[in-house]
């Protein structure tokens, strides 16, 4: 393996799929140039989606000796990876209790064997590429603070060490929490998402892997030997294809309805009284809210996740209001220096889908449902989507393969969480509401309401112009909803959403909001 010394060049902010800006954004360094893509050449495989799980991939597979061409719609780290809050865990949301009921004793001991493989694939990366990504071990800590949560609390525990987690009762969590049993994890670990990211790059172009940003694969045609990728009228080709795309695009694959979309929501704050814990602390409430810290250009942040929801439901505005109080019920805030919220897939049988993307042609593959576990499961989806393109053996790949048969047990809260998707595909045909006058709506502000007789989702931009797409989301024809905090259109079946233009943000959908003219309509 030929070790590669990293370079710094110049300093961007990366664009990622939300108005509201991360604390990772700023202050990246770009990197070398990539080679230049060669519209003759068949490469031998097309990444398409430059967040951890395509880099990673990518990284896997150029070092390995094939000719790889990586695209994004957007930018690397455009996606959740730009959003994310990056602990790296040696336990996951599924817990090791759950996928041994489900799945059984030795899938769970593999679970946890591939996380662990996956977080020293990250330390490892880090050292032999020297990636400035402020990598740092840290201690984890898991806390219930009502009776209630004690059980499953002691199921995490108790499967964790069976599987060989490092795991243990601590007196308390380093958190101003009551808590009324806390356990301690050894060996978690943190690190700067979108620096991480870019050192993958460097490796990669440096291999002499090529990288296209805006550019969005439309769709794919197979070939004899080879397929082709289409973006905006230009054909790339590829012998193999991985959707490093979060969630994979076309029109209803059976993973949209196996993966369902939820928001989390983020604060990065600053404190008066410099308590910021220095360990990755999680409470056990329903959805749990989740700590650590971050030092970016010197300053520090206490990161708090938490307050998810479905996707195109809930209120933004109100997930962002409740994670505040309850961050300052507990510490002396000084000032809340970002907010931001991202997407994350929940898989319906707990376990990530990893493998070939069902119902597209031989040679096509895929990674998605990581929870929010996608720094492992992204890193893990890498390494298994490599060695199948190669065509070598990896002893995880059947426990995650897309085509597997989900044991039902484990579907009952996915099934509650998703009943209101078939009624949504009814009800958003019917109920409407009416616009009685577009001065309603405030500046920076979206709606759908009903116009001439039809359903429009008007935005109002700052200076006041208005704007109108159609609400019929481009995948499977649902209602998308207003986003005021991301400033985007949310589909609330499968999640995906839509600048206010109408422009793809995330998939699955592949084609924009249709352009509606309002004065044409009146
Ligand atoms: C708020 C939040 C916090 C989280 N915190 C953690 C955490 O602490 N630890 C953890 O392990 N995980 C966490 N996760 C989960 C984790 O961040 C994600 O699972 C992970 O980033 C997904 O990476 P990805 O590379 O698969 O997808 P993404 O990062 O979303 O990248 C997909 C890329 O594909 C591109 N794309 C999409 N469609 C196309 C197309 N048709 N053509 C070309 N390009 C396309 C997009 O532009 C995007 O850049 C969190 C998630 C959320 C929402």
């Amino acid at each position: 393996m030929t070790v590669i010394e990293l370079t710094k060049n110049d300093v961007f902010t990366a664009p990622r799929d939300g108005a509201n800006e991360s604390l990772w954004q700023s202050k990246l360094h770009a990197g070398t140039e990539s080679p230049s893509y060669n519209e003759s050449t068949v490469y031998d495989t097309l990444i398409v989606g430059g967040g951890i799980t395509g880099l990673t991939a990518a990284v896997l597979l150029q070092q390995q000796g094939q000719k790889c061409l990586l695209v994004d719609a957007h930018n690397l780290g455009y996606g959740t990876t730009g959003g994310t809050t990056a602990h790296i865990n040696t336990f996951a949301d599924t817990t090791y209790a759950e996928v041994e009921n489900d799945f059984g004793a030795e899938a769970a001991q593999q679970f946890a064997d591939d996380i662990a493989g996956a977080v020293s694939t990250i330390q490892d990366w880090v050292q032999t590429y020297k990636i400035d990504c402020d990598f740092e071990r840290k201690q984890g800590f898991v806390y219930a603070d009502e009776e209630k949560q004690l059980k499953e609390l002691d199921s995490l525990f108790q499967s964790a060490v069976k599987v060989g987690v490092k795991a243990r009762l601590a007196p308390q969590a380093p958190v101003p929490v009551p808590t009324v049993k806390v356990i301690t994890i050894d060996d978690q670990a943190q690190f700067h998402p979108l620096k991480y990211l870019m050192g993958l790059r460097e490796v990669f172009v440096k291999a002499g892997g090529v990288i296209l940003e805006n550019t969005r694969i439309e769709q794919t045609t197979q070939k004899d030997g080879y397929h082709e990728a289409e973006s905006e009228g230009r054909i790339l080709k590829a012998r193999q294809i991985i959707y490093a795309t979060h969630i994979p695009p076309g029109g209803v694959n059976p993973l949209h309805f196996e993966a369902a979309p939820y928001r989390s929501y983020v604060l990065a704050v600053t404190l008066k009284d410099k308590a910021y814990p220095d360990a990755l602390v999680y409470d056990m409430q329903d959805p749990y809210h989740y700590f650590r810290s971050h030092v970016v250009e010197g300053q520090k942040y206490l990161v708090v996740g938490g307050a998810d929801h479905k996707t195109g439901h809930g209120d933004p505005e109100a997930s962002f209001a409740e994670l505040e109080a309850y961050v300052r019920q507990y510490y002396e805030v000084d000032s809340v220096a970002y907010r931001w919220s991202a997407q994350y897939y929940m898989p319906v049988d707990g376990l990530p889908y990893i493998g070939k993307l069902p119902g597209f042609s031989e040679g096509i593959f895929t990674g998605t449902g990581y929870n929010g576990n996608g720094m492992i499961l992204g890193t893990l989806a890498g390494k298994i989507l490599s060695d199948l393109v190669l065509g070598k053996e990896n002893p995880s790949a059947s426990l995650y393969d897309p085509g597997r048969v989900k044991p039902l047990a484990a579907a009952s809260e996915f099934i509650k969480e998703n009943a209101d998707v078939a009624y949504r595909f009814v009800a958003d045909r019917f109920s409407t509401e009416e616009l009685d006058s577009l001065d309603q709506l405030q500046n920076d502000c979206g709606m759908v309401a009903e116009f001439s007789g039809e359903k429009v989702a008007v935005y109002k931009d700052p200076s006041g112009d208005i704007h109108a797409v159609s609400p019929v989301c481009t995948h499977t024809h649902c209602i998308v909803n207003w986003n005021n905090s991301e400033k985007s259109w949310d589909c609330p079946c499968h999640g995906a959403r839509f600048d206010t233009d109408g422009t793809v943000l995330t998939g699955p959908a592949r084609r924009n909001l249709e352009p509606v003219d309002l004065k044409g309509k009146a």
